[in-house]
């Protein structure tokens, strides 16, 4: 049963093929006025964390969303988690749009998407053992019927992230295990809940750089094998075009560029995509190409630029730049579904 069914919603008569869909999604939030604000009666200002982006995402694929700290990649999948609620927009899941249900008729949806978090080592509770960790969410959500069905499913899931065998791990503590261990105990806690959807946040920052690529891949064979979808938050280029299927890149809130993840790393068409490519460090020693180093800070969220939001920083900015705010398009000689929001792309 999915999680519309389960909260007494069925899913549209002509169901999407799309698991996940994003549409011109806008999370803003009010900052606090000071004393002097509030005497002034100075009007309310606003974060645009979020503010007005679109995507999609089908079963058995991985999108990943790129960008600096700030650009609101993680405000983007907290807001699918409705860990905060949108401004506008819509959130849909199986094709039932979920900014529209209470708390209360949530819940049961909330099994069926999960968050891998930056820092296994604050996700796991230390007093736990790794059973007692990968069994809570079962015992919250009301799964597995019998100690002995939990247990079951408790080493299948370890058995899943390859913590192998499972016996071996099952009454350890956090303290007990590496940090890349660490991160598939907490895969495994999501995985038992069978969930359609996972966001990573920046799954392998924290792990020594000799285990990224085990969690990584790990990731990209349950997404295969699974039938769901995972939304990788990162701020790694080259992580991204390696193991997802495609890329968004973010700035200031906005995608500015979006497409197949080997096309838009071949062929970036933004220039912040080509500044951001320009930094990944180079496996071919022949090549010299230097890295470009943008101009200036990203800018507040709170006084977005007015035009192009990048042009402050843009190093091939034009006067109408500062007027013309672009919007996501195809540019010529790309391929299917490749689109950029740059006026000169
Ligand atoms: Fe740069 Fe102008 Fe393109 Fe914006 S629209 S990315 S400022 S060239």
């Amino acid at each position: 049963m999915s999680g519309l069914e389960e909260i007494g919603l069925e899913p549209r008569a002509s169901a999407p093929a799309a698991l996940l869909e994003v549409e011109d999604l806008k999370t803003h939030y009010p900052v606090r006025r000071g004393v002097t604000e509030r005497l002034m009666r100075r009007p309310r200002r606003l974060v645009h964390a979020v503010d007005g982006i679109s995507f999609s995402l089908a079963r058995g694929e991985m999108v990943a969303l790129v960008g600096e700290s700030g650009c609101g990649k993680t405000t983007t999948a907290q807001t699918i988690l409705r860990m905060v609620d949108p401004t506008s927009g819509a959130i849909r899941l199986n094709g039932t749009d979920t900014t529209r249900l209470s708390q209360r008729r949530l819940r049961p949806l909330r099994r069926r998407l999960q968050m891998i978090y930056q820092d296994p080592y604050e996700s796991l509770d230390p007093r736990f053992r790794v059973r007692q960790t990968i069994e809570e969410p079962m015992l919250v959500h009301g799964i597995g019927g019998s100690r002995k069905e939990r247990h079951d499913r408790t080493l299948e899931a370890l058995e899943r992230v390859e913590l192998s065998p499972a016996e071996l791990y099952v009454d350890r503590y956090p303290h007990e295990l590496s940090g890349g261990q660490r991160q598939r105990v907490a895969i495994a806690t999501s995985l038992v809940l069978d969930p359609d959807l996972l966001l990573a946040d920046e799954p392998v920052s924290m792990l020594d750089v000799s285990v990224r690529a085990g969690v990584l891949s790990l990731l990209d064979g349950l997404r295969r094998d699974g039938n769901m979808g995972i939304l990788m938050i990162t701020h790694d280029l080259s992580t991204a075009a390696h193991f997802a299927d495609r890329i968004a890149v973010m700035y200031l809130g906005r995608i500015v560029e979006h497409g197949p993840a080997k096309e838009v790393v071949r062929d970036p068409r933004h220039p912040y995509t080509r500044a951001l490519l320009s930094v990944v460090p180079k496996r071919d020693p022949r090549d010299r190409s230097s890295p470009q180093i943008l101009k200036g800070e990203t800018p507040n969220p709170i006084d977005v630029p007015s035009g192009c939001r990048f042009h402050p920083r843009c190093p091939i900015a034009e006067e109408r730049c500062t007027r013309e705010d672009p919007r996501l398009r195809r540019p010529p000689a790309t391929g299917d579904g490749h689109e950029v929001a740059c006026l000169l792309a």
